[in-house]
């Protein structure tokens, strides 16, 4: 197939090298510099999103936020000028579900289809070819582009219509923060108990309490290794969303809430860049104690 990729970042780099190993033939754009890789396995660079969606029939996008999608789509020069009935857009980032829901209306009535892809684990997942998709929109959009997801990821599931992906995504990152904020909780709270937390850690493990979260993320927090994995600032970024939303939907979300609050700590004490897991140092700010410190 011609695939068109759209953002070949952290994320995007690797998801459309599996493309290619796949055997489809990419059309690149980015705003900043196409990886030489790809460009020298035979993928063609094009010089805006409107040449990607005239060349393809399949346009993935997969930028940081909201308004890149929107300038990535309906921009000047951007992929909506491209597209002829049939194509189909498929946008991968993690952006507004409401916006979505508009997106997706504007790109039909070009008589193309939308799929909202969002994906979840992370860059090594997106290196491993193991991401989880959630997907939005039709069943018969789905089918045609299942084969290319498939190159990208394991667990893909059409959730529903346009806009359901996104909500998915959001729902994802209320989970990850909140059990980010219970290991980080209950970590500290043991170590300031005077328990070695590295084996409390292993010791819940097999328990209830288990998570890969406990696992990946508490070891982080036990070995002090905060660096990027998945940015503070872009988790902020899902969170906004969350809490965005739940306004207009008129829903409480009083610990996505104390997350932000928390992430916000971590960023106005120089974190924004940290990994996530780096918000137990906001606790930890609080507590005026951390993990490794000895209590007595
Ligand atoms: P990134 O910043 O590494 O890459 C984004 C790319 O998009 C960059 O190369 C940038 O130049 C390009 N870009 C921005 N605006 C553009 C435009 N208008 N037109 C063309 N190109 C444009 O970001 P990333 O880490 O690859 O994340 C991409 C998306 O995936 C985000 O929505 C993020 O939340 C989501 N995500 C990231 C991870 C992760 O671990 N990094 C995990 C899951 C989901």
């Amino acid at each position: 197939m011609n695939v068109g990729f759209i953002g070949l970042g952290i994320m995007g780099r690797p998801m459309a090298g599996h493309l290619q190993k796949g055997g489809h033939t990419l059309f690149l754009y980015d705003i900043g510099k196409l990886p030489d890789d790809l460009l020298s396995a035979g993928a063609t660079g094009c010089a805006s999103g409107k040449e990607v969606a005239s060349k393809a029939e399949i346009i993935i996008t997969m930028v940081p936020d909201t308004p890149h999608v929107q300038s990535a789509l309906f921009g000047k020069e951007g992929v909506a000028e491209g597209l002829s009935p049939g194509k189909i857009v498929v946008d991968m980032s993690s952006i507004s579900p409401i916006a979505t829901k508009d997106f997706a209306r504007r790109i039909k009535e070009r008589g193309c289809e939308y799929l909202d892809a969002p994906v979840s684990g992370g860059d090594v997942g997106a290196k491993a070819a193991s991401l989880t998709i959630m997907v939005g929109g039709s069943q018969q959009a789905f089918d045609k582009v299942r084969p290319l997801l498939e190159l990208m990821g394991k667990n893909i599931t059409l959730v529903g219509d346009n806009g359901d992906g996104q909500t998915t995504k959001v729902a994802n990152q209320i989970i990850v923060a909140l059990t980010i904020e219970a290991v980080g909780e209950a970590l500290l709270f043991a170590a300031k108990a005077g328990a070695d937390p590295a084996k409390v850690r292993a010791a819940l493990m097999g328990g209830f309490a288990s998570s890969r979260i406990l696992e990946v993320h508490g070891e982080r927090m036990i070995k002090r290794n905060f660096d990027p994995g998945f940015r503070i600032e872009l988790h902020q970024k899902d969170l906004n969303l969350a809490l965005q939303s739940a306004r207009q939907l008129q829903v409480s979300l009083p610990n996505t809430a104390n997350c932000q609050e928390l992430f916000n700590a971590c960023a106005a004490n120089g974190g924004a860049a940290w990994d996530h897991s780096g918000m137990l140092r906001a606790l930890e700010l609080l507590a005026h104690f951390e993990i490794g410190q000895t209590t007595g």
